[in-house]
């Protein structure tokens, strides 16, 4: 169950490190900065809670803050359930950096005990517009670009930690303005998403796509498709040229849908990161794949 001694030496996951998805707890180790002992830092310590809002902080901060994450990279965040290691790194953050809503629900206890302990939490959702009850708001930059500011006073907070706001936005503002370019080379009205669970409205929003059908309606990959469910994506898919799917997600639902409607099943690294690292790469390689799939 996740606490045998090598996955308690887990953890200290930093960005750039290329995460692989069809993880099992064991392998987590292998791209991870691995540590025995309480670790200890010469910075300020900010925790993300996965590895898309570790890129994000650290857009912010840059090299001024150790900026890490508890979920790996590439693993799923909504089923995930912290070791010992993990709770023990939460604790002794200076800042926990969480996504909220439900996103990373498995942390919730520990993230509440966490801040029972004196550590300081700031959650994105909290700072954004939402649109219902989709967490995945870094699908957006330019949404997560509104959300700044708000990140930029905590961590202005913190010992040593320097950050230039207007930069960040800038850079969040060119990634904008890229994936909206390859959207829109698809041509108006071509971009429709059906996906295997709820993750991509803010995108889709933002960039002008149409979710017309989600295999698994509900904001988890964990959960399960009932046979209604299948029935109004087996309409809503009707005449799409592909299913997307989150990486890592259990995939027999919608590898049926997609095979019996005889359309492409396309991996979508929702959660996890481009090889540089970098949540602009992440924007970018989301929309990249997006494109390329519809094109
Ligand atoms: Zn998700």
């Amino acid at each position: 169950m996740g606490r045998s001694a090598i996955a308690l030496a887990v953890t200290l996951i930093v960005a750039g490190c290329g995460g692989s998805s069809s993880s099992t707890d064991t392998s987590r180790v292998e791209p991870s900065v691995t540590v025995t002992s309480s670790p200890t830092f010469e910075r300020s310590v900010i925790v993300a809670t996965n590895s898309v809002l570790q890129s994000f902080v650290k857009l912010l901060v840059g090299d001024s803050a150790e900026v890490l994450t508890v979920i790996p990279d590439g693993k799923d965040p909504h089923d995930f359930e912290p070791s010992a290691r993990d709770i023990s790194v939460l604790n002794s953050a200076d800042l926990v950096v969480q996504n909220g809503l439900d996103f990373e629900h498995g942390l919730e206890d520990s993230i509440r005990a966490a801040r029972e302990g004196g550590v300081t939490l700031w959650t994105l959702t909290d700072n954004v517009t939402l649109i219902g009850d989709d967490p995945h708001v870094f699908t957006d930059p330019l949404t997560m670009s509104g959300a700044v500011d708000s990140l930029a006073a905590a961590v202005a907070r913190l010992d040593g930690v320097t950050v230039d706001a207007a930069a960040a936005r800038s850079q969040l503002e060119a990634a904008g303005t890229a994936a909206r370019g390859a959207i829109a080379a698809l041509g108006s009205g071509k971009c429709r998403l059906v996906t295997d669970h709820d993750a991509l409205a803010y995108f889709a929003a933002r960039f002008g796509c149409t979710v017309t059908g989600v295999v698994v309606p509900s904001f988890s990959s964990s959960a399960e498709a009932s046979p209604r469910d299948l029935e109004a994506v087996r309409k809503a898919a009707g005449n799409a040229r592909a299913i997307f799917m989150e990486e890592g997600a259990p995939g027999a639902v919608v590898g049926q849908v997609a095979e019996e409607l005889g359309i492409d099943l396309v991996e979508l690294r929702i959660h996890a990161l481009p090889a540089d690292g970098s949540y602009t790469g992440y924007v970018a390689a989301l929309a990249g794949s997006i494109a390329g799939a519809l094109s």
